[in-house]
């Protein structure tokens, strides 16, 4: 009868350990928006999938589809978004602004993919990080729009935007809010950041506001107003979290540690 009782006793704490939801010891998944390749290839940057590692996620490709039940599957799947840098967005459609003569490459079928995700991404309430191209489509997902083409269009800019020094060196320098999400990432309020981009946020969109700006009035990252986890920066914080410089680490960090949070 001993016997039996402690054979008992020793498959309750089995099961008890192993029914355990041991949520909260696992790393989150973090989907990062693709590129279409030309239709041959769906493909984001290894610096993204680094940065996410680094920062203790568990990084998740997610492809371009105009399929929104799949998309919907891939969000089911994923503990928060990384909407990925690239091409141009189209303005005509997107933000009802004929095309500038210095608007980049446009791929409708990542347009779409892109501000389906993002906004049903927000919708389900989890975590988001845009980054440049991922910065301007939050905002115009949201209602905001763009400059199409920083040098021509922006009166007074006098900061080099698209630099030629490496990805992992900064260039410009961003003056950060104190008390944004971004000022409690990296707990800086002026930081030298690299930049790749052309066209940046114009009108904001409402819910919306901007976080940080370069000296000649760019905006430089936005955030959803009363939230705690949909963000954007026009830099590449990836490439120097990739290449082990950790300026930037805490705002991976902070999207891993809030979509924990958010799977609770
Ligand atoms: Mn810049």
């Amino acid at each position: 009868m001993k016997k039996f009782l402690t054979l008992i006793m020793i498959l309750l704490v089995t099961v008890v350990t192993f029914a355990q939801p041991q949520k909260s010891s696992k790393k989150p998944i973090i989907g990062i928006s693709s590129t279409w390749g030309g239709g041959i290839a769906t493909s984001a940057p290894l610096n993204y999938v680094k940065s996410v590692m680094r920062a203790g996620g568990v990084p998740v490709v997610l492809p371009v589809t105009d399929d929104p039940q799949l998309i919907a599957r891939m969000l089911e799947t994923v503990d928060a978004v990384i909407m990925t840098g690239g091409e141009d967005i189209d303005p005509l459609k997107w933000f009802g602004e004929e095309p500038h003569p210095a608007l980049g490459e446009v791929i409708p079928e990542r347009d779409l993919f892109d501000i389906t995700l993002i906004r049903m991404a927000v919708a389900k309430g989890l975590p988001v990080l845009g980054i440049c191209r991922g910065e301007q489509l939050m905002n115009v997902a949201f209602g905001g729009s763009l400059y199409q083409d920083i040098p021509s269009q922006v009166k007074g800019t006098y900061v080099k935007h698209m630099q030629k020094a490496p990805g992992y060196y900064g260039t410009h320098s961003v003056m950060i809010e104190t008390g944004s999400l971004l000022y409690k990432q990296i707990g800086l309020d002026s930081v030298a950041t690299n930049s790749f981009h052309h066209q940046a946020v114009k009108f904001v969109a409402p819910g919306f506001k901007v976080t940080a700006r370069s000296k000649d009035g760019i905006v430089e990252a936005i955030e959803k107003i009363g939230s705690s986890k949909v963000f954007g920066v026009q830099f590449h914080p990836e490439v120097f979290t990739a290449n082990d410089i950790d300026t930037f680490l805490g705002i991976f960090k902070y999207l891993v540690e809030e979509a924990i949070g958010n799977r609770q």
